[in-house]
């Protein structure tokens, strides 16, 4: 067993064609030579820099991108179909130079990156095939004296936010359907991964894309970009990703022009294991819930329960699986986790680790940093963890499962819904009457029931409760985009 003090050097370093291919994409994309500087997570070397905007330049993207717009909204549906399928068509035949980005700006293993360019790119299939499916309707008032038309209208320009986990798939989640409604956009990426947006906006260009209709602005002063650009008369949506505290900030900004308003925010997912559970699979179903991206996901599994006659097993099960994981460079061969996104993330673990240690928890595996310039930390497994650890009342973000026991499905319904986050929660048992009626209960957008990864484009991905408003994905993504409007036509008496 270790201790949480201790550090591990063995990383697996990373793969030179790899990185030649990443430095190849960076160099194909227009970028500045000062401003903020991008960091590989995985060695802390600076690997590109991109534009610092100022609130001059924001409003000016404003500018541009309503200007665009107003073609834009003009356009057929048909139009807009074909646009974002040439885009889809560009992003899969450069696929691979998108999974070496995301990999080399973000640290995910190339894998996984792969897997976040299918993801990611799906949404913009999706939005290309749902574009052009009939949203109006024909209704009659109840009295018969009138007949109601529905119609939909874009929304008006959108400002996009998205955070780092998922530089690809936030972005396109969000610009996709954007396009699809007919809206302009301006989108700020984080600046830790800035570059993959830039890169696949470049592309949808180059697929024909109106050159201004999507800018991308970067700045080092994120706080100073919302006041401006949220309280341009011209901008009329706001679609967030990323935490509960600056979504409820940038709510109050909205409220000022009352804008349309979407929000992915944090979670703090339960994870449910009973005893009539596949055992196997709730292990392997666990292991994807909770180190996908390293742990650094929303709908990461949290706070994992396990009924009192299975935990033994289980938990040596997932143990195991978590001391076997490769660990190093995102471009590194084998590599199944790479680097956390930063030193304060690594030092977050550190703390997690050592209070819930200090407060009774076991530490059965990893609980390590490791000596290196990069942003590493082992799998880790702390089984009985106190309700009251840190762990346990906080969104992780990290490679740590934080197991608690439990007794019965009513115990375990109710801690799970003990917070205010309800973005998404996991049940894994073999009893179908079981699965739902908890899923029923569960306080969360969504339900992963005997799986750890539920979301794709199909699927209307968003939180109840603080974890948000709106859905991204499915017909309900293109919704946010969209007015809703009503003529009322007024029906002659017949005779
Ligand atoms: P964050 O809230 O710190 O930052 C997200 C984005 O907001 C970044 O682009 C950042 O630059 C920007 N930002 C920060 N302050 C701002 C301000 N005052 N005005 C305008 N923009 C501002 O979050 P993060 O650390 O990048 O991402 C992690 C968080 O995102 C976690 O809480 C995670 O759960 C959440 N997340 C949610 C979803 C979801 O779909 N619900 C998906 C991914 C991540």
């Amino acid at each position: 067993m270790s201790t949480a003090s201790e550090t591990a050097t063995a990383l697996i370093t990373p793969d030179v064609e790899s990185l030649q291919r990443a430095s190849k994409v960076i160099d194909s994309i227009a970028l500045p030579a000062e401003g903020i500087a991008v960091q590989d997570p995985a060695t802390g070397e600076t690997i590109a820099h991109v534009p610092d905007a100022d609130v001059e330049t924001a409003l000016a993207a404003v500018g541009k991108a309503d200007a665009a717009g107003a073609t834009w909204a003009r356009t057929t549906l048909r139009q807009r179909a074909d646009l974002l399928h040439a885009w889809y068509d560009k992003l899969v035949a450069h696929s691979e130079d998108l999974a070496h980005l995301i990999s080399r700006e973000m640290g995910k293993p190339l894998s996984e990156a792969r897997g976040e360019v299918k993801y990611g790119t799906d949404f913009v299939r999706w939005y290309a095939e749902e574009a052009v499916r009939p949203a109006g309707s024909f209704r009659e008032s109840p009295d018969g004296g009138a007949n109601i038309l529905t119609r939909r209208s874009p929304v008006g320009l959108a400002v996009l936010i998205t955070p780092w986990n998922f530089p690809l798939a936030m972005a396109t989640r969000k610009i996709a359907p954007a396009i699809a409604a007919g809206c302009p956009a301006v989108i700020k990426p984080a600046t830790l991964t800035p570059l993959t947006t830039y890169y696949a906006i470049q592309l949808a260009v180059e697929a024909g894309v109106p050159d201004e209709l999507v800018q991308v602005i970067t700045t080092s002063n994120s706080g100073a970009f919302s006041e401006a650009v949220l309280n341009d008369p011209r901008v009329r949506k706001v679609s967030f990703t990323g935490s509960t505290l600056v979504g409820r900030k940038l709510l109050q900004l909205a409220s000022r022009n009352v804008l349309r308003s979407s929000m992915e925010l944090g979670g703090n997912a339960p994870l449910i294991v009973f005893n009539d559970a596949d055992l196997q699979r709730a292990i392997e179903g666990t292991f994807a819930a909770k180190l996908r991206n390293g742990g650094q996901s929303c709908i990461g599994a949290n706070r994992i329960y396990v009924q009192d006659g299975v935990a033994e097993e289980f938990v040596a099960g997932l143990t195991e699986r978590f001391s076997q994981v490769p660990v190093g460079s995102g471009l590194g061969q084998g590599t199944a986790l790479g680097a956390l996104i930063d030193d304060r993330a690594v030092a977050q673990m550190q703390s997690f680790t050592r209070n819930a240690v200090e407060l009774g928890a076991d530490l059965l595996t990893g609980g390590q940093a490791y000596d290196s310039q990069g942003h590493f930390f082992a799998p880790t497994v702390l089984d009985r963890v106190p309700e009251e650890a840190d762990v346990a009342k906080s969104e992780i973000f990290g490679p740590i499962a934080a197991i608690q026991r439990f007794s019965s499905e009513a115990e375990a319904i109710s801690r799970a819904n003990a917070t205010e986050f309800g973005l998404a929660g996991y049940v894994f048992t073999e009893n179908l009457d079981r699965a739902l009626n908890v899923a029923d209960h569960l306080q969360t957008g969504i339900v992963g029931i005997n799986q750890g990864v539920p979301s794709n484009a199909a699927a209307p991905f968003g939180g109840i409760k603080q974890s948000g408003l709106g859905r991204e994905g499915s017909a309900e993504g293109l919704e946010e985009y969209q007015s809703i409007r009503f003529y009322n036509v007024a029906r002659r008496a017949t005779t």
